[in-house]
Formats: C-alpha cells, sequence, structure tokens
C-alpha cells in the first residue's frame, strides 16, 4: 500500500460495516432490494480499488418510491402533520446527524475521496446547518390577505392567498457533495410539507443511503423520504418522467440539465435546475494581494475543484499579475496530495476514473495548445484517481480550459488593463454561477456587482454557499434557487383564495 492509498484498517468499525452490507433502495421506510437485483461497484477513489456496491434502481423502483411518497403526502400522519411537528422530525434528523457526523463523514471521504476537513466541517456541518435552519419554516410558511374594496356596490369579499406543498418532489443530485446537496434538497421539501424521492449520483451515495436510514430513525412516516440508487439514464430519467412528480429539483451538469429541464417541461413540471458554472474571481490591483491570492487558490482547490462555485477563472490586473500567479502557484504546490481519510492531505483524489481523465485531459489539451504551467501538470504515480493541482497561464479567451466547466483543480489566469475589459472577459462564457471581486476601492465594487452576470457576486470573501443565502445561477448555469428563504418557494404552491359573504 502506497502512501497515497487509504489505510482502510483505520475506517471506523461502523464504517467497515456499513461498507459490507449489502445496499437496496430505501422506499416507503424501509430498505427494499432493487426489483431487478443489479448492482453499481463503489471504488475507493485512493486506489481505484472496489470497497462495496449500491444497487442499480430501475423505473419499477422509481413508481413503488413516488407511489408511497404519494400516499404519504395526504396521509394524516405527514399531510395531516402539525407545523410545530414537522420543525420537530427536521429537528431530530439533523440531532441525529450531528450524531453519526464521523460515520457520514467517513462514507463521503471513502466514496468521494473528499478531504476529512472538507467532509466534517462543509459537508455534514453544513448539512446539520441546514436542516436546523429549515427546521424554523414550517411554522412560519404564510399566504397574506388582501383588501379589494368593493368591487360591486354593497358586495363584500374575503380575498387570500395560502401556500401548499407543491406534492412529490423528484431530487436529482450530483456526487461531489452528496450528503449536502441531499439536504439542500430534503430539508426545504419537509419544511414545506412535500414528499421526495431523491436519486443520488451513482458515483458517490452511500451517505445519502445512511441518512435514509436517520430519516426513518427520527420518526418520519413512512413515504416521506425515499431514496432510489442507480444510473441517471434509468432512475433518473424514470423520476423526471413520472406522473405523479409535480416537481424535479436537480444538480449536476448543464447539459444533463438541459435534457431534464426539457423532459420535465413537455409535462408542465416545476423544475429548479443548479448547474454548472466557470466562476471568475477578479483581483484589483489595489486589493489585499495576500489574501486575495490565497482566497483565489481557495476557491479552486477546495474539494479538488469539484465545487459548483470553483473560481476556475483568475483574472489579475496586470500590474498585480506576477505576484498573484507566483503566490497561487506556491499555494498550489505546497498543498498535500493524499487520501482522504489521512488529515494533514489538503487535496484528495477525484471521484472517478473517468473523472480523472477528463480533467487530465484539458491540463494536457492547454499545454499543447501553448499554454504554461507554473504549478501541477504532471501525473500522480498511484492507481488512485489523483490530479495535482495547476495552474495555467498564457492562455487565450477561447481555449477549452478557458471556456469550459473542468470540475477539478485546474486554474486559468489571465490578466488584464481596466475595468470595462474585466467585465467582459468575466461575462464571457454561457455561464453565470458566482463570482468574487478582490478591491479595496468601493465605487470599483459597486461598479462591477450590477455588470457580472452571476446569481452570486462576492466582494473580498470567496462566493461559497451559505445556509441563509440563496445559491443558484444566472444564463445556463441554472434556474430558481436552493437554500435561503427563496429556497421554499419551489417547493410550494400559491393558491389564490376569494370568498363572497354579502
Ligand atoms: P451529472 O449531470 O452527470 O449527474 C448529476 C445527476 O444526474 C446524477 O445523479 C446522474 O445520475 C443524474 N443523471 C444523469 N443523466 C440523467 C438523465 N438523463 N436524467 C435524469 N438524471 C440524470 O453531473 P455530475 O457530473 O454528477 O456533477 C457535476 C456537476 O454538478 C457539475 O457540472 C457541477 O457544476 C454541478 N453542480 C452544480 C451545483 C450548483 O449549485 N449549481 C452544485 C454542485 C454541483
Amino acid at each position: 500500500m502506497t502512501m497515497l492509498e487509504t489505510d482502510l484498517s483505520r475506517l471506523d468499525r461502523k464504517t467497515r460495516a456499513f461498507l459490507d452490507s449489502k445496499h437496496g433502495n430505501f422506499i416507503d421506510g424501509t430498505g427494499r432490494p432493487t426489483a431487478k437485483g443489479g448492482t453499481i461497484p463503489v471504488y475507493d477513489p485512493s486506489s481505484g480499488k472496489p470497497i462495496s456496491a449500491i444497487a442499480a434502481g430501475t423505473a419499477e423502483d422509481i413508481g413503488s418510491a413516488v407511489a408511497a411518497a404519494k400516499k404519504a403526502l395526504s396521509s394524516p400522519a405527514w399531510g395531516g402533520l402539525h407545523p410545530d411537528e414537522r420543525e420537530r422530525l427536521i429537528h431530530r434528523l439533523a440531532d441525529l446527524v450531528e450524531a453519526n457526523a464521523g460515520l457520514l463523514a467517513e462514507l463521503e471521504i471513502i466514496d468521494n475521496g473528499m478531504t476529512s476537513h472538507f467532509a466534517r466541517n462543509l459537508n455534514v456541518g453544513g448539512s446539520i446547518s441546514v436542516l436546523r435552519y429549515m427546521a424554523g419554516w414550517p411554522s412560519k410558511i404564510s399566504g397574506r390577505t388582501v383588501d379589494l374594496g368593493l368591487p360591486i356596490p354593497g358586495s363584500k369579499y374575503f380575498a387570500a392567498t395560502v401556500r401548499e406543498p407543491v406534492g412529490v418532489v423528484g431530487a436529482i443530485i450530483p456526487w461531489n457533495v452528496p450528503l449536502m446537496l441531499a439536504i439542500w434538497k430534503i430539508a426545504p421539501a419537509l419544511a414545506a410539507g412535500c414528499t421526495i424521492v431523491v436519486k443520488p449520483a451513482e458515483d458517490a451515495c452511500l451517505s445519502v443511503l445512511k441518512l435514509a436510514e436517520l430519516v426513518a430513525e427520527a420518526g418520519f412516516p413512512p413515504g416521506v423520504v425515499n431514496v432510489v440508487t442507480g444510473y441517471g439514464a434509468e432512475a433518473g430519467e424514470a423520476l423526471v418522467k413520472h406522473p405523479d412528480v409535480a416537481k424535479i429539483s436537480f444538480t449536476g451538469s448543464t447539459v444533463t440539465g438541459k435534457r431534464i429541464g426539457a423532459l420535465a417541461s413537455g409535462a408542465l413540471k416545476k423544475v429548479t435546475l443548479e448547474l454548472g458554472g466557470k466562476s471568475p474571481t477578479i483581483v484589483f490591483a489595489d486589493a489585499e494581494l495576500d489574501r486575495a491570492a490565497a482566497g483565489a487558490a481557495d476557491l479552486i482547490f477546495l474539494n479538488s475543484g469539484q465545487v459548483c462555485v470553483a473560481g476556475s477563472r483568475l483574472f489579475v490586473e496586470r500590474k498585480a499579475l506576477d505576484q498573484v500567479v507566483d503566490a497561487v502557484s506556491k499555494r498550489a504546490a505546497s498543498l498535500k496530495v493524499g487520501p482522504g481519510l489521512d488529515t494533514t492531505t489538503e487535496i484528495g483524489p477525484l471521484v472517478s476514473a473517468r473523472q480523472q481523465k477528463r480533467v487530465q485531459s484539458y491540463v494536457d489539451g492547454a499545454r499543447l495548445a501553448g499554454a504554461t504551467l507554473p504549478a501541477g501538470g504532471q501525473a500522480v504515480d498511484s492507481g488512485g484517481y489523483y490530479v495535482r493541482p495547476t495552474v495555467v497561464v498564457d492562455v487565450k479567451p477561447d481555449m477549452a480550459v478557458v471556456q469550459e466547466e473542468i470540475f477539478g483543480p485546474v486554474l486559468s489566469v489571465m490578466p488584464f488593463d481596466d475595468i470595462e475589459e474585466v467585465i467582459a472577459m468575466a461575462n464571457n462564457t454561457v455561464y453565470g454561477l458566482a463570482a468574487t471581486v478582490w478591491t479595496t476601492n468601493l465605487k470599483k465594487a459597486h461598479m462591477l456587482i450590477p455588470r457580472i452576470k452571476a446569481g452570486y457576486v462576492a466582494i473580498n470573501s470567496d462566493a461559497v454557499p451559505h445556509t441563509a443565502l440563496p445559491q443558484g445561477g444566472f444564463k445556463q448555469s441554472g434556474v430558481g434557487k436552493d437554500l435561503g428563504a427563496e429556497s421554499l418557494d419551489g417547493f410550494l404552491d400559491t393558491k389564490t383564495v376569494l370568498i363572497r359573504y354579502d
């Protein structure tokens, strides 16, 4: 075993037992084998060796899960539950996630490859935070009354709006932060009174299966939360197409999002799409350059670049270019590459061999096209799916490394000379998820906020998701919002009520 391989003997006994157990789907409050019995192997990304297997769920499994969710929606046990009780259940689930934080974090590390810090603090910690935030909402969801005056003399009207759960929600999530992204959908759906069927990604979903067990332990009525694992083309599409699913909440790539959007709009379903990005970090020469360079590095190397808001394009005012490139490259070269279970690791392996190959092909392509690599680029000698943190300079705006979402630890750096130029460069992408600006000049900051076409603009602080702030993209980065109070809107319908009583 090399230093780059996870020492499986260091896994907690409970994690080991979970890996060794037979995984089915979670339908109607209980674990169930998949209808056709197919399985998908689970690999340890640090070694490429198989460590477990999940069920290859089918359209039939999705059908059973949706039927259970539909039944639960109108059941007295869920549909008739007092909002206080919904709050209590969501808090109880947060308590259980907290009590099982170590196990959930280890499952994420061994399944996805993420570092211990990311798994424990941002992923599991972030999941608990979202559950607690959403637990406060059920008793505060309300409509409004509207004074219509007297449209007909002598008439009397009472007019109001009420908010109702949209119904059965289909949630499809990616592999990059499985637990947290599942909670981003599950928590507001539960707060709104919906029921949900979650289809996690085939590349990493063990934590979501463990979460399903915790849902049962928390006391949610059967059918309120269901999980069906499997491939997107089979289980995922079956969920999107199911006539009893009222809303699809999807996080994943823009290509898949477009397909799901088209399928869902054919049936006029509600859709939330949280898609890809090619987010800019903009550094002006007047910025605190050390903090800016550290922020720029953090935002692209976090979770090995496998985060939707990764700051994958860095624009630096020409006078500060050498200093910032030097600082970011030194940081990239100094990051300790290794398996996530080792708490000193700063860059873990990517999730899969496919993803590693894809990311490495962008790096090789950039070099072939004439770019220079002041950090990274060389392969890592390991059976795991590692890619070194890489900085790419001397790039042209139309290169694939600059235009396409790589979803790996690869940063393209470009100089700019004035504010109009950098605004045009930052917006020169089909994406519009997030942007970070480093400047000490308030005027420049305010000028940029309305001009950057992105769903999130952060000034002197990395544009990373926060529980209470809405998260979602402009342009081809998506439709609708996760997180914050705004995310509840996607799980609620507004009904208008008019009563004449003269
Ligand atoms: P992906 O689109 O390949 O897969 C995402 C999910 O969709 C998986 O569960 C997959 O099985 C399923 N799927 C695939 N094809 C499907 C189909 N035809 N019908 C239904 N479901 C289908 O994405 P990925 O590679 O797993 O994840 C990476 C992507 O996620 C990146 O583009 C990233 O930017 C994006 N992402 C966005 C956000 C955000 O908030 N905007 C957050 C995290 C990740």
